[in-house]
């Protein structure tokens, strides 16, 4: 593997962890955590060793609104997560 071949598998992970917060809305949610440098760091790694960036991207291009990330993405658990929390702060005041 070149170093080009590393640098386009860096960016494009990079580029599909991006999106999927995007589109799942816990972007803004995760860059507000006190530790987002270790959490993103940790979820870059995690974006890194999955098997499956032509099912992600595929995902990500077919499916409009969704709730959650998609069973098989490694940060699953980290995105529900941030979405509850996203969801709870957005929940009227009673
Ligand atoms: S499916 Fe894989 S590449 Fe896509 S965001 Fe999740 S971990 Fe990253």
């Amino acid at each position: 593997m070149s170093v080009l071949d590393i640098f386009n598998r860096l960016t494009r992970r990079a580029d599909l962890m991006n999106a999927m917060m995007s589109k799942i809305g816990v972007a803004d949610e995760i860059w507000k955590l006190p530790d987002h440098a270790g959490v993103l760091r940790r979820a870059a790694n995690r974006c890194l060793t999955c098997d499956k960036p032509d099912a992600c991207a595929h995902w990500l291009a077919h499916e409009p609104h969704p709730a959650e990330a998609p069973e098989f993405c490694h940060n699953r658990d980290l995105f529900a997560r941030a979405r509850k929390k996203a969801d709870h702060k957005s929940q009227p005041v009673a």
